[in-house]
C-alpha cells in the first residue's frame, strides 16, 4: 500500500509537472515575455541552439521543490507530499534533457520522432501551437494541438542532426521535414 501511495503521488506529481510546462511555456514564455523565462525563451527561438545555462536550471528546479514540497507534505504527509513534489521536480529534469535532446540529436524511435516533430512545428510552423514538449495532452486539452505535416526549416536554425554532410536533408528525414530560405 505504502509502496503503491508512494507511486501514485510521484506519478500524480510528472502529471502535475506536464501542465506546469504547458502553462510557463505558453503564458510567460509566449504571452507575457518580460520575465526571465521569457527572456531567455525569446533567445531560444530566435538562436535555436541557445539554452539558458545549467545554474538557472537548477535555480529553477530548487525554487520548484521549494515552493511544491511544503504546502504537499502539510496537505498529504511526508511520504505522499515529498514523493509528489520529487514526481514533479524529476519530471521536469527529464523534460530539460528532453527538450535539448530533440534540438541536439536525431530520433531514435517512434516517441522520439513524435517529440521532435511536435516541438519543431512549434519552433518553424506556429508558434501559438504545441506548447507541450514531453505530452499532446495539455495541448489537446486547451486546443493547441496541431499535427504538422512536412515541417519548413529556415536553413540557418537548421539543427545539427538534421544536416547530412552535404547541408542538405537525409533521405530517410525528408518526408517529415524539408529546409528553406538560404
Ligand atoms: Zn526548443
Ligand atoms: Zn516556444
Amino acid at each position: 500500500m505504502t509502496a503503491l501511495t508512494v507511486l501514485g503521488a510521484a506519478l500524480l506529481g510528472a502529471l502535475t509537472w506536464t501542465f506546469m510546462e504547458y502553462c510557463i511555456h505558453r503564458w510567460l514564455g509566449h504571452r507575457w515575455k518580460r520575465n526571465v523565462f521569457g527572456k531567455e525563451h525569446t533567445r531560444h527561438h530566435s538562436e535555436g541552439d541557445y539554452f539558458a545555462a545549467t545554474p538557472k536550471k537548477l535555480g529553477a528546479a530548487s525554487l520548484f521543490l521549494a515552493v511544491t514540497a511544503p504546502p504537499a507534505i502539510w496537505v498529504a504527509g511526508a511520504l505522499a507530499g515529498g514523493a509528489w513534489a520529487v514526481g514533479l521536480v524529476g519530471f521536469y529534469g527529464y523534460y530539460e534533457w528532453l527538450h535539448r535532446r530533440a534540438h541536439t540529436h536525431g530520433p531514435r524511435n517512434a516517441y522520439g520522432r513524435w517529440v521532435r516533430r511536435h516541438h519543431f512545428h512549434h519552433h518553424f510552423g506556429d508558434p501559438r501551437m504545441n506548447h507541450g514538449v514531453t505530452s499532446p495532452l495539455w495541448d489537446a486539452v486547451f486546443g493547441t494541438l496541431q499535427e504538422p505535416g512536412q515541417i519548413r526549416v529556415p536553413r540557418k536554425l537548421c539543427m545539427v542532426w538534421l544536416k547530412g554532410p552535404d547541408g542538405e536533408i537525409p533521405p530517410a528525414f525528408q518526408a517529415d521535414y524539408a529546409l528553406r530560405g538560404r
